[in-house]
């Protein structure tokens, strides 16, 4: 297979709080990627970072008395913080307010789109829901109120600059339509060529000075005004890489990638198949290829959200439950499409069912019987009687997975990769190796040749599954292949891999925030 250059990004998110599971959702959604095609021979660059210049932070600083340079930089360090307990393998983190890459790529991007005729300035009215951090038109709104916030937008009227969204119309529906730029999943996609087919009207990428607290980047050559938000946030995705700055970076990770990968939620959508990809197109930068669109999550059945007061931070789960079991319960439990809710009892029931009963009791059975028979692990000569699901399981996960991965299923691929240890487990109870053992002391020597085959598939099962599981548990993929040793190497003993868990405070009750 030939190798391709992908660079992957999570969206980044707004620092007015601390991490919630949803940030955790998506983090580890982007670090399996990263892993998987790292694992297949892909040069990856895996970034993320944080949208510092959000009028919300300043919005969240004045409401707690702190200043918004304080309360940006310890929200900012806490979503860093997250890479150790979810075992995060990003290669780098851009933050908006203080990166000096940052800023330069942004005037470059606003200069870009200003030649190509693309950005005007004149008056606006529209209602703006802080929250959202966009405008709402009427028809928008749940009886007045914000859909998503639930709170009336406030009536802005100020001198704005705007972009010629409209102009580039007809250029995203055809990369859509093409698949040049694929949207997943298909219902995502069909939701933004019906917006696109609605038609596009200009949107406003910059407000006053004044409204934005004088915190942001202003706009080159109009002091008065600051680059709206989500111009400065969607322009991370390249300013991170040097577009502004470093030529050379932005030609290896943007410009020269095979793929360029966002993942995001449903709720910024628009923001990244609609306007951001009409931004690059107007400064002559290349599209994104790949948007894998996820649906957001709740706890316990009430909508996951920092303004919403209902939180649940990864970093004291990870505390709790191990990094292991937070990251299965996401990748394995979350559905592809629809919602998921989360609760401590569905974490723990899914790790102790799946890792500790599942996978761990497999690796601790097959060097029990190894280390009871045999001094080393066997080498095979030939594949046991009755192993043909099992070995199916084994040579079918790599595709299923690959598949899977491409359209940002989690669920599924980690499924493919369950169903080896699920098989194997069968196996044992089927093959009864203990009988074999008997059968081979009472000197029937086929027996014990079987024996063999049977725990030299089993080891080479759990080397298997140990590589298999590295993008999703990469913790516990490692101890898997340090229980199996080398191979032909003496039989290591039965050790136990993952704790049995019993539900406690933090996800249990799903944390409300004060
Ligand atoms: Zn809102």
């Amino acid at each position: 297979m030939n190798s391709c250059r992908i660079y992957l990004t999570t969206t980044i998110p707004y620092v007015n709080a601390a991490p919630h599971l949803g940030h955790a959702l998506e983090f580890v959604q982007a670090d399996a990627l990263a892993r998987h095609y790292r694992r297949r021979g892909d040069p990856v660059r895996f970034q993320t970072g944080t949208d510092d210049n959000s009028l919300k932070n300043v919005l969240a600083a004045n409401a707690a008395g702190v200043s918004v340079r304080d309360l940006v930089d310890a929200n900012a360090t806490a979503f860093e913080a997250l890479a150790g307990p979810l075992s995060l393998s990003v290669d780098d983190v851009i933050r908006t307010s203080s990166d000096p890459r940052h800023r330069v790529g942004v005037e470059r991007l606003w200069q870009a789109c200003a030649e190509a005729g693309d950005l005007y300035r004149r008056h606006y009215e529209g209602l703006y829901c802080v929250g959202c951090e966009a405008f709402y038109i009427e028809s928008e709104l749940d009886d007045g109120v914000c859909p998503d916030h639930g709170v009336p937008p406030q009536l802005v009227a100020e001198e704005n600059w705007f972009f010629r969204l409209s102009r580039h119309a007809d250029r995203l529906g055809d990369e859509i339509k093409a698949g040049r730029l694929r949207i997943e999943p298909a219902g995502r996609r069909n939701e933004v060529l019906a917006f696109i087919e609605a038609g596009l009207a200009d949107f406003s990428v910059s407000r006053s000075t004044a409204r934005a607290h004088g915190w942001g980047i202003p706009v080159p050559g109009d002091p008065d005004q600051v680059i709206y938000v989500w111009f400065d946030a969607l322009g991370n995705y390249v300013t991170a890489l040097g577009y502004g700055s470093d030529e050379a970076n932005l030609s290896r990770w943007w410009t020269g990638a095979s793929r360029r990968i966002h993942l995001l939620g449903k709720g910024v959508l628009r923001f990244h198949a609609v306007y951001w990809p009409a931004i690059l197109a107007s400064a002559g930068l290349p599209l994104p290829t790949d948007l894998l669109v996820h649906d957001h999550l709740t706890v316990e059945g009430r909508k996951i959200s920092k303004s919403g007061g209902v939180t649940v931070d990864p970093a004291a789960l990870v505390a709790d439950y191990g990094t292991d079991a937070v990251r299965w319960w996401l990748l394995r439990e979350v559905p592809r499409i629809g919602d998921a809710d989360f609760s401590g009892e569905r974490l723990v029931a899914r790790a102790n069912d799946e890792l500790a009963n599942g996978i761990g009791n497999l690796v601790s059975r097959v060097f029990g019987l190894v280390s009871r028979y045999r001094d080393r692990v066997p080498v095979a000569e030939r594949l046991p009687p009755g192993s043909d699901a099992l070995l199916d399981a084994r040579r079918s996960a790599p595709e299923v997975t690959e598949a899977a991965l491409a359209v940002g299923d989690f669920r599924r691929a980690t499924a493919a990769v369950w169903t080896i240890a699920a098989e194997a487990n069968r196996y044992i109870s089927q093959s009864r190796p203990w009988l074999l053992a008997e059968a081979e002391r009472g000197g029937n020597q086929q027996a014990g040749r079987d024996l063999d085959a049977i725990l030299a598939c089993l080891v080479s099962t759990c080397r298997d599954l140990a590589s298999q599981l590295e993008p999703f548990l990469p913790d516990a993929s490692e101890r898997i292949a340090a229980a199996c040793g080398a191979p032909g190497g003496p039989a290591q003993g039965a050790q136990q891999l993952f704790p049995r868990l019993t539900p406690c405070g933090t996800g249990a009750a799903g944390k409300t925030a004060p």
